[in-house]
């Protein structure tokens, strides 16, 4: 496996931009497409020497890891890709890639196409955006994203145990199941903020936004106002909180 990034440097990628990794062998298959950038596909035809790019396995149908897809289309017309448009992929399928096999494991939570492609020799998992280094996931609660099933995903993803994550940005993670509990504990204590907030009277995204995360920069509000709305859902699907025109309250 080779971890060739995709050029694409932001405040949200990363420094480098997106991890794609590139399986070589008998059916050289690249995970994610990157956005197209030139030097991106210059770096994967070079690593790719005589064969043609056979597959391109997508995470997840976000910009940033399909906006590539046309761009290696143009120059591997015979590229099979998976999972973009998303009935490419099933739940549980196996697909050849490089010399191995990998297993699609649907993982929705931060996008409800996302899946994880599991390497079954090595134990790697292609996670996409299901984790990453230094940081915790978005949830857009207002762009498909949904809590409950990215908590899910987060438990499947820890049963299974794999050796590394591979992630769609930042560094490889060896410690799994660790970086896994982190997360369920972060979104356990920010749900147990959240309910805090609601007994001590906020009942708008606003208000709630404002008491959890004092002295938020205003270019990061609405991330954490999806935030917070991704916790008002689930606790709704719950039945422990409702919802009247925007207003929220706690279920006594
Ligand atoms: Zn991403």
């Amino acid at each position: 496996m080779l971890r060739i990034p995709a050029g694409n440097p932001s405040p949200w990628t990363g420094p480098e931009g997106n991890n794609t990794y590139l399986l070589p062998g008998a059916l050289p298959a690249l995970v994610d497409a990157g956005v197209g950038v030139p030097a991106h596909l210059d770096a994967v035809a070079r690593a790719l020497g005589e064969s043609p790019l056979a597959r391109v396995l997508i995470t997840h149908s976000h910009p940033d890891h399909v906006g590539g897809v046309p761009a290696l289309l143009a120059r591997w017309p015979e590229a099979d890709v998976r999972n973009y448009p998303p009935d490419r992929c099933r739940d549980d399928e196996i697909i050849a890639g490089g010399d191995t096999r990998l297993v699609a494991l649907h993982t929705p939570g931060h996008a409800p196409d996302h899946f994880c492609f599991f390497d079954e020799q090595t134990r790697d998992l292609y996670c996409g955006d299901l984790a990453r280094r230094g940081g915790t996931i978005v949830v857009p609660a207002s762009k498909g994203g949904n809590l409950a099933e990215y908590l899910a995903s987060l438990r499947r993803i820890r049963e299974l145990a794999p050796a590394r994550l591979l992630p769609g940005h930042g560094p490889i993670i060896e410690d799994v199941v660790e970086l896994i509990d982190e997360y369920l504990k972060h979104r356990a204590e920010r749900e147990h903020q959240v309910l805090e907030a609601l007994q001590s009277g906020c009942d708008t995204v606003a208000q709630l936004v404002d008491r959890i995360y004092s002295g938020l920069h205003p270019s990061v509000v609405p991330a954490a106002a999806d935030s917070v709305l991704a916790h008002l859902i689930k606790l709704r699907d719950e039945g422990r909180v409702v919802e009247l025109s925007e207003r929220w309250r706690q279920v006594e």
